[in-house]
């Protein structure tokens, strides 16, 4: 059985098409019964549409790194805080 956590860290690589192929059906199935799941995806194809409309410069604190923890804070049934804010950490360079 999947694990909704699993999921979601494999989530970003299903979408971008680099989860190798065989974890691939694992993903796919899980989404069928898991609609927050299914929503997670979403989640990501809504950001990653913003991120690519923005320049590919330094991103203010790393927003998907962020959701993913807030995602699985949820999973793991804490309460997440509705926003933590503060970007005290530098980013970190791609390069
Ligand atoms: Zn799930």
């Amino acid at each position: 059985m999947t694990l909704c956590r699993e999921v979601a860290e494999k989530l970003l690589l299903y979408r971008d098409g680099t989860l190798p192929e065989e974890e691939e059906p694992f993903i796919r199935e899980h989404l069928q019964y898991c609609p927050p799941c299914l929503d997670l995806l979403s989640s990501y194809e809504e950001v990653c549409e913003v991120l690519k409309r923005l320049q590919p410069v330094n991103m203010p604190c790393d927003l998907i790194a962020r959701m993913k923890e807030r995602m699985r804070r949820k999973l793991a049934g804490e309460t997440p805080s509705d926003d933590d804010g503060s970007c005290d950490e530098s980013p970190s360079s791609p390069e």
